[in-house]
């Protein structure tokens, strides 16, 4: 049998090797799938919610496993890291309060007057076998997105874990096990993107497809997933606006952070920031130096704020996006590999990849604006719309950037990557369908039946 290696790309170093699935054996992975599906449904809403819950648990009990596999795996730095196992768990116990109010509700037939004498409510039925594809730069916490509601709503998942970390998606499923989910209710499948994703589509038992990746590889499968249920959460050049009231220090403090996480790879990274003109160059001098401050370590380092970009051809295509940005460099990057040190950008060109395309990497664009007018306007000048953010004390002004930015997510004195994980989540134009947040991925993988009585 194949197998995939997998190495930490901060320096190529050797975690684990794990068998390929092979192709031949997804038609019978499926059969599988379907008997777990049946399995699902029979088990009650205080088993599925108890199985969540004790997951939760054990995610916290192996919290320093669980993150050193997320380090070494993906290159995440180890307290990031921590704080992925810290939600993934909180976002299982969301999972498990949903199971146990998975609910319907009564329709008032009566209230036309044919349907007199007639009472009727919804059940919430499960979808049966859930297909879920995930990214790398959160391979336990995204998971668990797909794969809490999944279960919470009675389904069984096949998962499909990237193939840069399928370490993550492996002990959550041996977890998962533990705490009593059947085998057959979650099997994880390892394998090239492409080949392992045509091959998921193609099995009649797969309803629906729950996808969090880039924009391309979404938009590819929803054109070929035909009546299949699919729910998109794609990337985002995500915007955060500066205005020239708001709390300086604070702003700075919170998009440095927002652009530099997990070196910038996650899909709401502050990376088109806008300042109000008067404000500009103390916004952008302040944040340059903590930015430059940033230390670049092994994810394994408790001293890291930074550690490598996914692989070295990522590293190079971030670099080369900050050169041909042709704006200027505040502060440029270092690159060795895939390691790729904090960047700053002030004023790249309006039509620049560095603008108009998802970045992915640790490098923020700063851009003076004039006012209100002029930052909605270029926030709203991208094909993305997951969440943005602004930095204001003016009541109006942050009222109507809420009403009038066209994302899924407005956050108000906050940095774009603000998330809890109960809240809904998902974007509109080229970000995605759909909202994540178990309470909203229940609704999608579950079908609404309605049963009336004529009394
Ligand atoms: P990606 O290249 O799109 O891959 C995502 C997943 O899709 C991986 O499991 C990948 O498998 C698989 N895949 C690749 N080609 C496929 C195909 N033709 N058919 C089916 N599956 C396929 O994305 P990534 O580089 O891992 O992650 C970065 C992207 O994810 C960014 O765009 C980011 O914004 C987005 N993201 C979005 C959210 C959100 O919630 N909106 C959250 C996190 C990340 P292989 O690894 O085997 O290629």
């Amino acid at each position: 049998m194949k197998r995939l290696v997998i190495r930490t790309p901060f320096d190529g170093a050797l975690v684990d090797e794990v068998p390929i699935t092979p192709l031949a054996e997804v038609a019978a992975i499926g059969e599988r799938a379907e008997r777990g599906a049946a399995e699902m449904r029979s088990l009650s809403r205080f088993q599925r919610a108890e199985i969540l819950r004790k997951a939760s648990a054990a995610f916290q009990a192996q919290r320093e496993d669980l993150a050193r596999t997320i380090a070494l795996e993906g290159g995440k730095p180890i307290r990031e890291a921590r704080a992925e196992v810290d939600r993934a768990a909180m976002t299982l116990l969301f999972s498990s309060e949903e199971a146990s109010r998975l609910a319907g509700e009564e329709v008032p037939m009566d209230a036309a007057p044919t349907g007199a004498g007639r009472m009727a409510m919804t059940i919430r039925e499960p979808l049966g076998v859930v297909a879920a594809i995930t990214p790398f730069n959160f391979p336990l916490n995204l998971s668990m997105h797909k794969i809490g509601p999944a279960i919470a709503a009675g389904n069984a998942v096949l998962h499909k874990p990237a193939s840069a970390t399928p370490l993550s998606a492996l002990r959550a499923r041996a977890i998962l096990l533990d705490c009593g989910l059947p085998p057959e209710a979650l099997q994880v499948l390892i394998g090239p993107g492409g080949e392992t994703g045509d091959a998921l589509l193609s099995l009649d038992a797969v309803k629906m497809i729950t996808f969090t990746g880039s924009a391309a590889v979404g938009l590819g499968l929803r054109a070929k997933a035909g009546l299949k249920r699919v729910t998109l959460e794609l990337g985002n050049n995500s915007a955060v606006v500066i205005l020239r009231d708001a709390d300086l220090e604070a702003a700075v403090a919170a998009c440095v952070s927002g652009a530099y996480a997990h070196s910038g790879q996650t899909c709401i990274s502050v990376q088109r920031i806008f300042v109000e003109e008067a404000i500009e160059a103390a916004f952008t001098g302040h944040f340059a130096a903590m930015a430059s401050s940033l230390r670049q370590a092994h994810p394994l380092s408790e001293e890291a704020d930074l550690a490598s970009l996914i692989d070295t051809r990522e590293a190079e295509r971030v670099s080369q996006w900050i050169v041909e940005a042709n704006g200027e460099v505040v502060l440029a990057p270092q690159r060795d590999g895939a390691k790729l040190s904090a960047a700053v950008v002030r004023k790249p060109a309006p039509d620049s990849k560095l603008m108009r395309e998802e970045a992915f990497g640790p490098v923020a664009a700063i851009n003076p604006i004039r006012d209100l007018d002029h930052a909605i306007a270029s926030v709203n000048d991208s094909r993305f719309g997951l969440q943005c953010g602004i930095f204001t004390n003016d009541l109006r002004a942050a009222w109507r950037f809420a009403r009038e930015a066209h994302c899924g997510g407005v956050l108000i004195n906050d940095v774009s990557n603000f998330r809890v994980d109960q809240m809904p989540y998902g974007g509109v134009k080229e970000s995605g369908t759909g909202r994540e947040g178990p309470r909203y991925a229940v609704e999608e993988m579950t079908e609404l039946k309605l049963v009336s009585w004529r009394l």
